[in-house]
């Protein structure tokens, strides 16, 4: 639909009501987010190319393939940028969906759409969140792919979030159809028993995100804490010393309830701090060994 230098203002844009990827939810998306250094006035795109290439295999999984190589996107992304000459923290999202107006809901023709846009809301502002255990399981591995980013699968994220809506928490927690922690609506998740760290292996119906994999490093590299990818369930979730949240939108989030049990002593907990701290200087770029993370704009 859009050539590769096309620029539109969104008020403009139109998709027919007969689209397939609207009709379907026929579509993979990627959440990246660029942060504004002040000090330095710069903006950096963290971790860029694994947002890029995550999208390629969220395409080449559900049989809609990104029009566009990850250099070539990344091109359009700074162009992107630039133009609405960004200075600020910004969430960029690629979406991929079929272009077709046809009924049948199939994959099998090649024609899909790009479209990247951005945006500057503050995603979760609360400091630390209050969660439940949501009714609906997370989708399975063999019913719509929970290690990509495929649109349709984020009706499952939405009825969670809804429910923990309805239920007064402020977002909600997966089991996989076993019984085993998943992961949140758009949130990878951790605790802390101790001096052991754990999160949920890649079986337990999670994407691997790209934050959840900077956690480990940090855990790893910066507190000497290795993490263990290790099934847990409900109650070890409630007994925990500490729980967090990981993921592109919230970064690092301490959770300080569940089913309303109060984790712990209810506050952020020492570990889940220090992530945090080292998270937020490394999306700046201030961090000189993992600078190699960070694509700067200007
Ligand atoms: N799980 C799901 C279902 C998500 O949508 C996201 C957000 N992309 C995450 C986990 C966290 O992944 P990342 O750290 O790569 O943003």
């Amino acid at each position: 639909m859009f050539d590769i230098d096309k620029f539109i203002d969104e008020r403009t844009l139109t998709v027919s009501v007969k689209n397939k990827g609207l009709n379907y939810g026929l579509g993979c998306f990627e959440g990246i987010r660029g942060f504004w250094n002040d000090r330095k006035k710069q903006l950096y795109l963290f971790r860029l190319e694994d947002h890029l290439n995550r999208f390629h295999q969220s395409g080449k999984s559900i049989f809609i393939p990104v029009p566009y190589s990850v250099q070539e996107l990344s091109n359009i992304i700074r162009r992107l940028l630039l133009l609405n000459e960004t200075k600020s923290d910004v969430y960029i999202r690629p979406i991929c969906f079929k272009g077709t107006n046809t009924i049948r809901p199939d994959l099998n023709d090649p024609f899909n759409h790009l479209s990247i846009y951005t945006v500057f809301t503050d995603y979760e502002p609360k400091p630390a969140l209050k969660t439940g255990i949501s009714s609906w399981a997370r989708v399975g591995s063999n019913m719509i792919p929970p290690q990509v980013k495929p649109t349709a699968g984020y009706l499952n994220s939405a009825l969670a979030i809804n429910e923990a809506d309805l239920n007064g928490y402020d977002t909600a927690i997966f089991l996989t159809a076993e019984g085993y922690i998943s992961e949140g609506p758009a949130e990878n998740i951790f605790i802390v028993q101790g001096n052991k760290v754990l999160t949920p292996p890649v079986s337990d119906d999670i994407l691997a995100g790209i934050t959840r994999d900077t956690a480990i490093q940090i855990l790893q590299q910066e507190l000497g804490l290795p993490t263990m990818e290790k099934s847990f369930t409900r109650v070890e979730l409630y007994e925990a010393d500490e729980v967090f949240f990981t993921g592109t939108a919230l970064g690092i989030k301490p959770v300080i309830e569940v089913d309303r049990r109060i984790i712990a002593d209810g506050t952020a907990g020492a570990v889940t701090l220090r992530i945090q701290q080292i998270y937020n200087q490394m999306v700046r770029c201030e961090l000189p060994h993992y600078q190699s993370y960070c694509f700067p704009l200007y």
